[in-house]
């Protein structure tokens, strides 16, 4: 009988890749897009999902980023690109 010995690559800490969460409270969904704003002038953008969690940005879901309403005065942009460009292809 040998001793056990744990198997290599047992070690798994946190993962780098995890699944980031809308912001939204109570909304447990898995973000779609980032929204980052600027005060100075009044603006709002949504892009893509930003691969790094920048501190300035709020990860949103799809449903939320699609519905974020901005206060008057703002400006809201969406700069994300069509999720297939390839799907409208002219024959
Ligand atoms: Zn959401």
């Amino acid at each position: 009988m040998g001793t056990f010995r744990p198997p290599l690559g047992s070690r798994r800490l946190a993962p780098a890749i995890r699944p980031r969460l809308c912001a939204r409270p109570g909304c447990d969904e898995v973000a779609a897009a980032t929204m980052t704003y600027d005060y100075a002038s009044r603006s709002t953008w949504i892009d893509q999902l930003d691969v790094d969690a920048s501190p300035a940005g709020y990860d949103l879901c799809e449903a939320h980023a699609e519905r974020l309403g901005v206060p008057s005065g703002w400006t809201r942009t969406d700069r994300r690109q069509p999720p297939s460009p390839f799907s409208r292809v002219a024959v």
